[in-house]
């Protein structure tokens, strides 16, 4: 697979900016990335959309099909089930477009051992966590998202403070992007995915061009 198309996970606690992020990257390189529609048991929020935002299920149908083994990673977050398809991840990747995931923590943890089993073969996730610059910060969002009942938002801000924790922990991560100003955010984030995707293009390059120099040798060396 090239190296292009390594997925690009991005987690983060609940209301910290991941999906405003996700979808301005979305928005401004369609051909490039593509987002992995995740299934779950949570109802649709206004506006959501089956099969853009959300594969909207029941817990049985979701269980059945991860117990078929169909799902590259899933969790309960907030009680939830949520979880990733092998078939969602592959759909975009067939399109040649780098895979974006929003997952939790939850996830992350689980494509890593999975990874580390080998059960994700080829597919090198890049891992970027999205953090408030408090966790002040994010409960004021939180609130005034509006989205949630109160008993979900308290639900919500006491898995923040452990995801922010596991966040912060070198290594957890390849990439943290502050979520204090959108704008600078977004600039960090495209700046590091430029950087990984630009040079891993370029080492891409420069191995088809040492692999031609070494063909065309031994071509020579035939004759
Ligand atoms: P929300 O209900 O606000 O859309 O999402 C709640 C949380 O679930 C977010 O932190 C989001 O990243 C996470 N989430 C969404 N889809 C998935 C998924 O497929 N797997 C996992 N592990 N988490 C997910």
């Amino acid at each position: 697979m090239s190296a292009l198309r390594r997925p690009l996970i991005i987690s983060g606690p609940s209301g910290v900016g991941k999906g405003t992020l996700i979808r301005r990257l979305l928005g401004e390189y369609p051909a490039r990335f593509g987002f992995s529609c995740s299934h779950t048991t949570r109802p649709p929020r206004p506006g959501e959309q089956e099969g853009i935002d959300y594969f909207f299920t029941t817990r049985e149908k979701l269980q059945a099909e991860i117990d078929a083994g169909k799902f590259l990673e899933h969790a309960t977050v907030h009680n939830n089930l949520y979880g990733t398809s092998f078939d969602a991840v592959r759909e975009v990747q067939d399109e040649g477009k780098i895979c974006v995931l929003d997952i939790d923590v939850q996830g992350v943890l689980s494509v890593k051992k999975a990874a580390a089993r080998g059960l994700v073969h080829n597919l090198r996730p890049l891992f970027v966590f999205i953090a408030p610059p408090s966790l002040e910060v994010l409960e004021k969002r939180l609130r005034g998202r509006e989205t949630e009942k109160e008993e979900d938002v308290v639900r919500r801000l006491g898995n923040a403070r452990k995801e922010v924790e596991y966040g912060w922990v070198e290594g957890n991560f390849d990439k943290i992007v502050v979520n204090g100003e959108l704008d600078e955010a977004y600039r960090d984030l495209v700046g590091y995915i430029e950087n990984m995707y630009y040079s891993e293009e370029e080492e891409g390059e420069e191995e088809e061009e040492e692999e031609e120099e070494k063909a065309e040798k031994e071509e020579k060396d035939e004759r």
